[in-house]
């Protein structure tokens, strides 16, 4: 799982040294599903099943988008926000990624959104080696969260991964407490779970649009995504889809 992790940082190592005004999101797409042939690894998203098959090796979603937004003939603009989210295999087991990038310079308020949706990911990877239950990690981010005045979606959430990019358990970004009495997890040596905070400026209902897939806020204010895969080892929290050393593009043999 380290080495597809690597891969994915690669991928979104490439896309950060792309990424600008007057790029389309078709463009990063592409430049991400050459890099997995190259490295020998097999696309996620690509042919998700749905009403229409997911098109494209990464979800790009721009401003209101959330998640699941699909890359095409969209020109980045100055101002906007875009996340990436992006997965591969390699030799059979799975790495789930995904940041936003701020496309030159961004109103103060959204980098406050950038800056509160990395920084409730680091919390959470920071209290995985420290909690004993994930619902203490999610009542923790939620709290993150809100004290800064924004939102947490709660219609997705983060997952299990391994073989397949999608298994249990479920992963919230926030604690109910149905979630407590029936769907909480221990966090032990051994489980590997991707967690995908979601984080609105506004309200946290979003909707579908008419492609089938992109989800955009209610309300149309902008939206952040970070995500990484997450190991728990015996000596404490290890991402995979982190390099290292940052910065470098990893090339895997
Ligand atoms: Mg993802
Ligand atoms: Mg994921």
């Amino acid at each position: 799982m380290r080495r597809a992790g690597l891969v994915v940082w690669g991928a979104h190592d490439i896309v950060a040294a792309m990424i600008r005004p007057g790029v389309t999101t078709g463009e990063i797409d592409a430049a991400v599903e050459a890099f997995f042939v190259e490295q020998g690894a097999v696309p996620l998203f690509k042919g998700v099943p749905g009403k229409v098959p997911f098109p494209a090796v990464c979800c790009i979603s721009v401003n209101d988008e959330v998640v699941h937004g699909i890359p095409g003939k969209r020109v980045l603009l100055p101002g906007d926000i875009v996340s990436v989210d992006t997965g591969c295999s390699l030799a059979g087991w799975c790495g789930d990624s995904a940041r936003t990038h701020p496309i030159g310079e961004v109103a103060p308020a959204v980098q406050r959104l950038l800056d509160c949706t990395s920084g409730v990911l680091d919390l959470a990877i920071s209290l995985m080696g420290k909690r004993s239950r994930w619902s203490d990690v999610a009542t923790e981010m939620a709290t993150f969260v809100r004290d800064q005045g924004f939102t947490v979606v709660e219609n997705f959430v983060g997952h299990g991964i391994g073989r397949k990019m999608h298994e249990d358990p479920q992963v919230p970004n926030f604690c109910s407490p149905s979630f407590r009495r029936n769907y909480d997890f221990n966090l032990e040596p051994g489980l590997v779970i991707a967690v995908e905070p979601m984080v609105n400026m506004g309200s946290k209902r979003v909707r579908a649009l008419s492609d089938h897939w992109t989800q955009s806020t209610v309300d149309g204010q902008p939206s952040a995504h970070y995500e990484h895969t997450i190991a728990i080892t015996e000596s404490g929290p290890e991402v995979l889809t982190r390099a290292p050393s940052p910065g470098e593009i990893v090339r895997v043999e």
